[in-house]
């Protein structure tokens, strides 16, 4: 059973002041789970969350998660920008690089972040364009598949990021020998995992790297980004990650491993996006239309532009009938959005219960790559994005689009 963290009563009013379609997250419900996840590495002294702002790139929702600790994880220019903009600099920022302008590396270099480097030809770029600095990431890819027991996760093997362990076994020591003096490690294996057994799985293979590049290199690594991954679940069916076991797992490779061979002082990083905001962002939309053809539809005033995560994956998001929450789901519905794109459907074939027009649907867990993912196709505008505070008060954090914004990039037409 999946609860709307809104009711009906609440979005009636809010629609008075701001229309559907619309994203809103829930302030409480983003602080509660940042500190639970700071209590599970609790044991780490030198444990950091550096949220991924692709995620949620709201300078409003970075302030929140700054005031609870957090960092950010830019990968690109407007990124840093808009760390810089609510006061995350220096080593709060961590910026995972894959295939990064120079641009991107002068400015991160500037705010002095935590470059993580994704690539050994990079050392070069990096030296050429900004230098290296004392504090430096890079980024392992072990290739192949990655299993946790039996079940493949995925193929790194296939995946665009990091370096070989040969290569990184050469780029500490030439990183060293161009001036750095603080290592870290990071590695990203799988996405949206719903276990509590892939981060320390994940730990386990950095933390024998770390005593690898020790023995051969002779350096001692400062930190371990674990990177983002730990997953939501979409469906009501599957049992939320538990944050304190994955910590304690954690915990028991760190000193299985890393302990024994001197290297206790290694700081735990973790990137976490989806976990952080996906379940404490909800798109509301209103049902405008019904159609009986072939099939049973509902089309509402959001669409993929708003969440793209149906039409691109084919990804489940719960969808809550506001005020029929203890209605019986006996109507199965396509619910659609406008495009001229037939995957634009947040819902194939769900049974829900009767949606009359004028409904106000949710569409949960939208949190996390929901709204930052949007594009403009069809003309479509981005909706806005609003703030349920923990006193419960609602704060617009980003307008909508107008037709203005929109015409604002078109030269010689519109002069608005
Ligand atoms: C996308 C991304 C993350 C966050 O991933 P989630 O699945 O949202 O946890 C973290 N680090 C890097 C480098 C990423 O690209």
């Amino acid at each position: 059973m999946k609860n709307a963290f809104v009711t009906k009563e609440q979005i009636e009013e809010i629609v008075k002041t701001y229309p559907t379609p619309f994203h809103i997250y829930d302030e409480k419900g983003i602080r509660e789970n940042a500190r639970k996840l700071y209590q599970a590495f609790s044991w780490n002294k030198g444990y950091k969350e550096y949220f991924a702002v692709k995620a949620t790139p709201n300078p409003t929702i970075l302030r929140i998660l700054k005031e609870e600790g957090c960092g950010t994880d830019c990968s690109s220019y407007t990124e840093l920008l808009m760390s810089e903009k609510v006061g995350i600099t220096g080593h709060d920022i961590m910026f995972s690089s894959n295939d990064m302008p120079k641009e991107d590396f002068e400015l991160a270099s500037r705010l002095g972040a935590i470059i993580n480097l994704d690539d050994y030809t990079h050392i070069d770029f990096l030296n050429e364009t900004c230098g290296v600095p004392e504090t430096i990431c890079c980024r392992y890819n072990p290739g192949g598949t990655f299993s946790i027991s039996t079940t493949i996760m995925d193929n790194p093997g296939d995946a665009k990021y990091g370096m070989t362990k040969e290569q990184l076994l050469k780029a500490y020591p030439r990183l060293k020998a161009a001036g750095a003096k603080h290592f870290g490690l990071h590695a990203f294996l799988a996405s949206n995992t719903v276990t509590n057994e892939y981060y320390p799985t994940l730990a386990k293979i950095l933390f024998e790297v770390a005593v690898e590049i020790k023995e051969k290199t002779g350096i001692n690594l400062s930190f371990i980004n674990l990177s983002g991954g730990v997953g939501v679940p979409y469906t009501p069916d599957k049992e939320p990650n538990d944050i304190l076991a994955i910590g304690e797992g954690v915990h028991k490779a760190f000193d299985e491993v890393l302990v024994p061979a001197g290297l206790g002082d290694v700081s735990i990083f973790t990137e976490l996006g989806r976990f952080m905001l996906a379940p404490y962002g909800e798109l509301v939309t209103k049902a405008i239309h019904e159609k009986h053809i072939y099939k049973e539809y509902i089309g509402v005033d959001a669409c993929a532009v708003n969440l793209m995560r149906p039409a691109m994956y084919g990804a489940y998001h719960h969808i809550t009938v506001l005020g029929k929450e203890n209605e019986p789901c006996d109507y199965t519905y396509d619910v659609t959005g406008s495009l001229c794109e037939n995957n634009d459907k947040f819902a194939i074939d769900r049974k829900l219960p009767k949606i009359d027009m004028g409904d106000y649907l949710v569409i949960h867990d939208a949190g996390a790559h929901g709204f930052s993912m949007g594009y403009n196709y069809n003309g479509k505008l981005k909706s806005a994005e609003l703030l349920l505070c923990e006193d419960g008060s609602v704060k617009q954090i980003r307008r909508a689009e107008t037709p203005a914004d929109y015409f604002a990039t078109l030269e010689g037409y519109w002069d608005v």
